[in-house]
């Protein structure tokens, strides 16, 4: 497993792949939810590159881009029990030099949810998404269910810029207590990081809720809602139900498969979770 750091270097090693290359874009602070993708990655293709790279143009001002955590050297370690042809660890500057000003910017699966909190992100993601597919150059890239919008904004990148990369999604990996794994929950203490179980434990009561034949929307998110405020640690951001493929706000009635999402506050750490419940028969 070769470690690069520069685009040129990346380019020469590329040139010597013959065959599939599987590509794992990640910020690094790698977990079992990274690794699903590898593993994915590894029994797809023939080799399998992943990326570590904190992305400063996802992050507005104010957001954790300086205290974001950067464990490369344990990443590497996690990543060496792979298949891993090479990581692609770019410095910022190599990514955003100083005439940077060429953006990517979808503008309509990223315009509600996350965007809504988070105006900047999208743009940011779309950016540098489109810049390693360009320097990866690979065969399928492999994202987490984990992000839905993401990945859904990511695959109408894909689709509409004509990149040549199959997108294989991986399904969202939890700690015990049905925690979505995340980077991010290294900031939480013992005691909020067991009691953030309570967004999956929400998001399976509106799965059950509509499966048991519940459609108004209003009565699905008060329970949601109800859920949550039940844990006082919790703090809500948003709640939302959208149509899963044009990620429409559903009003009124569910009638159709819909993604359920929420952003939660645990003290000033926000975690997202989501759900694609399909439409009952
Ligand atoms: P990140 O390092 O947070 O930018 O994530 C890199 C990739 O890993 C993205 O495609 C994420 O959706 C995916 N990912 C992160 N957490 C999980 C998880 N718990 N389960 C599955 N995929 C995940």
């Amino acid at each position: 497993m070769n470690l690069i750091v520069t685009i040129p270097e990346f380019r020469d090693a590329r040139a010597n792949l013959f065959g599939t290359v599987g590509f794992v874009p990640t910020m690094g602070a790698l977990h079992r939810g990274h690794m699903s993708l590898v593993k994915k990655s590894n029994q797809l293709c023939d080799f399998t590159v992943v990326s570590v790279f904190v992305n400063p143009a996802q992050f507005a001002a104010g957001e954790d881009l300086s205290t974001y955590p950067r464990t490369l050297d344990s990443d590497l370690k996690l990543l060496s029990n792979y298949n891993v042809e090479c990581v692609f660890a770019p410095t910022s500057e190599t990514m955003y030099n100083t005439d940077f000003s060429t953006f990517v910017d979808e503008n309509s699966l990223s315009s509600g949810l996350e965007s809504l909190s988070r105006p900047h992100f999208f743009k940011g993601v779309s950016t540098i998404i489109a810049k390693l597919f360009n320097i990866i150059q690979p065969s399928h890239a492999f994202f987490g269910e984990k992000d839905a919008q993401q990945l859904r904004v990511i695959q109408r990148i894909v689709e509409n810029l004509n990149f040549p990369i199959q997108i294989i999604p991986g399904p969202v990996v939890r700690e015990e207590n049905g925690l979505a794994m995340s980077s991010r929950n290294e900031y939480l203490n013992k005691e909020e990081r067991s009691r953030a179980g309570i967004l999956y434990s929400a998001l399976l009561k509106t799965q059950k809720q509509i499966t048991d034949g519940e459609r108004s929307v209003k009565k699905i998110i008060d329970l949601v809602r109800k859920t949550l405020h039940s844990e006082p640690l919790a703090k809500v951001d948003y709640i939302s139900i959208v149509n899963d493929k044009t990620l429409i706000e559903v009003q009124g009635d569910v009638s159709g498969d819909v993604l359920v999402s929420l952003a939660v506050y645990f003290s000033d750490i926000r975690l997202i979770d989501n759900i694609t419940i399909r439409f009952p028969e």
